[in-house]
């Protein structure tokens, strides 16, 4: 029986899945459709994640402007559909 998932892990794991969607549909939507709003992709000038900012972005279009966000964007911003650059 130590195997059992207990009912708090279950609804752990099924509050979970909500953001995993829109983790998805957020990638999906970068993907379908070439540009889009800083407020729907939640961008940020200055980036609080530590290792991500759009300069370390494979979308990041230097010296300011990017792939699928429209507008000026900061070397130092950040967005939810960040991909890091492959090394
Ligand atoms: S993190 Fe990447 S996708 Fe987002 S605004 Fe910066 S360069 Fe664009």
């Amino acid at each position: 029986m130590a195997d059992r998932i207990s009912r708090g892990e279950i609804i752990s794991l099924l509050a979970g899945i909500p953001l995993i969607a829109a983790a998805t549909t957020a990638v999906a939507s970068a993907a379908d459709d070439s540009s889009g709003t800083k407020a729907q992709y939640k961008y940020v000038d200055k980036s609080t994640k530590a290792g991500q900012a759009c300069k370390n972005c494979a979308l990041f279009k230097a010296p300011s402007s990017c792939v699928v966000v429209k507008g000026h964007i900061a070397a130092a911003g950040w967005c939810a559909a960040y991909a890091p650059k492959a090394h």
